[in-house]
């Protein structure tokens, strides 16, 4: 059995329950080197076969799940945070299914949580923002059409824009072109829930020149919209007066 796991933003103990018993029970176990804490890993099988996903690539990754597949061993394939999201597991289990050999998800929490939470933020304000957006600039992975930083921006949702902070002046442009004041609030979070996390704020004028003094050059998220502010209506969910099917309000 192949197991994709979560293994969340940093912190070992944002780890799933789930998550860690499968890695510490794992014969093999595959990792994104290059942004899961080996923290998570520090409870493994003396005798695991451990490989970092970081120097291999598809083929490779896939040859190793196959030799555990064929020895009958479990394997841990560990990515940060939430699989789901660019995680590029879609492709690994598209081959396993292929070859037959069965897999499954154990989801992480996500960085953008991860950064919500060290913010203290909410993403969704009643009256502010309904919606999250999560995005990212184009890089060497191209945007497909409609999906450009400006055209997201047009909404005014909460945006969470992963893999980009390398590219600040761009992306702050680009927002401020589909439609974003200069004056709207912005969070940088370097490696939200590490012991060296760091928070950057500011707005979209001065955000970029900012991360650039803190030194902030990967392993971020930029997070934009008004729901950094202060101004929004109170939920209906806990409104006195409103009455939900657990609780009777005062205007029935
Ligand atoms: N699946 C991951 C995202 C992988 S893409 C998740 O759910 O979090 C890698 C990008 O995620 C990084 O470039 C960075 O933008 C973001 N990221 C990952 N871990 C982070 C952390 N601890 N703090 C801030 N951003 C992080």
């Amino acid at each position: 059995m192949i197991t994709f796991v979560g293994a969340g933003p940093g912190d070992p103990e944002l780890l799933t329950i789930k998550g860690k018993k499968i890695i510490d029970s794992a014969d093999v176990i595959i990792y994104a080197g290059s942004l899961v804490n080996p923290a998570v890993l520090s409870d493994v099988k003396e005798t695991a076969r451990i490989y970092n996903s970081a120097e291999m690539n598809l083929d490779e990754v896939i040859e190793v799940m196959k030799d555990a597949e064929s020895k009958g061993l479990n394997t841990a394939r560990v990515h940060t945070g939430d699989p789901s999201i660019y995680g590029a597991i879609r492709e690994q289990i598209d081959r396993l299914d292929e070859m037959g050999i069965e897999s499954k998800v154990v989801p992480g929490v996500s960085s953008a949580f991860a950064t919500a939470a060290a913010l203290k933020k909410e993403y969704t304000l009643p009256d502010v923002s309904q919606t999250v957006i999560f995005t990212r600039m184009e890089g060497r992975t191209p945007m497909p059409e409609g999906e450009s930083i400006s055209e997201l921006a047009s909404h005014h949702a909460t945006m969470v824009i992963f893999l980009s902070v390398g590219f600040m002046d761009d992306l702050t442009e680009q927002l401020i072109k589909g439609g974003y004041k200069e004056s709207t609030p912005v969070a940088v979070v370097y490696k939200a829930s590490w012991p060296e996390q760091k928070i950057v704020t500011g707005s979209l004028k001065n955000i970029a020149s900012k991360v650039k003094e803190a030194g902030i050059t990967k392993t971020a998220l930029t997070v934009v919209g008004d729901f950094l502010g202060d101004e929004y209506s109170l939920s209906k969910l806990y409104d006195k007066a409103f009455t939900t099917e657990y609780r009777k309000g005062t205007e029935a």
